[in-house]
């Protein structure tokens, strides 16, 4: 039987992580895995609660009674949190522009990274984030950061916006991209940062197609 591989994909907000990542899960038939989603469906549940986002130990007591799920689902995905629907809530810039916060408070870490092993346990799966191959998934076979410049993920991310009808203006999201990066960069616990033995992949020049291409070459050579 062909081994079910742990493969870990990491970096920068708007790299374009969660695209690739679902659509090398579908070429090898694996769970793809939202770990962004997961913080931002916390900081939902603590926006809604009225929890001051800082506050690790009310956090704490709200992921007791936390259910998360994801249900597949074309074109995307759907989330959960103790049974209502997510999915579109958790993308808005209210979510966004407080997820660090949250993200940095160490028992949410803690649940979560616990939440996400158990997901990863048998293999089989491709999960995004920003500490999979460094804390969640130390030992997985394939571990790749994602990168790309601050103006070619702002565009990106302007672009997406557009579409759904939300009009931030460039700067104000390159702005936005650069603060993010910089709190999930220096927070005290599992920050932002390349693991040792993954390989970088620099997406500014590429379409998706080649950094899908590059990364299935990647999970081939570490497979053999
Ligand atoms: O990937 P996405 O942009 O949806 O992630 C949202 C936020 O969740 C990040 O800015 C970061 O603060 C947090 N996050 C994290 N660790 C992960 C995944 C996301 O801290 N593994």
């Amino acid at each position: 039987m062909v081994k079910k591989l742990q493969i870990a994909i990491d970096g920068p907000a708007s790299a374009g992580k969660s695209t690739v990542a679902k659509l090398v899960a579908k070429k090898l038939g694996y769970i793809y895995c939202d770990t962004g989603a997961m913080y931002r469906a916390v900081t939902y549940a603590a926006l809604k609660a009225n929890i001051s986002l800082d506050d690790d130990e009310t956090l704490k007591n709200l992921l007791q009674d936390f259910k998360l799920e994801f249900v597949p689902a074309e074109p995307e995905q759907k989330v959960f949190v103790n049974g209502e629907e997510v999915t579109q809530i958790i993308r808005t810039p209210d979510i966004t522009n407080n997820v660090s916060l949250v993200s940095a408070q160490p028992s949410v870490r803690q649940d979560l990274t616990h939440r996400q092993q158990e997901i990863a346990d048998n293999g089989g799966i491709v999960m995004d984030g920003r500490d999979i191959g460094t804390t969640v998934l130390p030992n997985a076979e394939v571990k790749i950061f994602l990168v790309a410049s601050v103006e070619q993920r702002a565009l990106r991310r302007y672009k997406e916006n557009i579409a759904k009808g939300i009009d931030t203006p460039l700067e104000v999201l390159e702005k936005e991209i650069a603060e993010r990066d910089y709190k999930d960069s220096h927070r005290k616990i599992s920050p932002l940062v390349q693991a040792k033995d993954a390989v970088k992949v620099d997406t500014t020049p590429l379409t998706i197609d080649e950094v899908v291409n590059e990364i299935m070459n990647i999970i081939e050579e570490r497979n053999h």
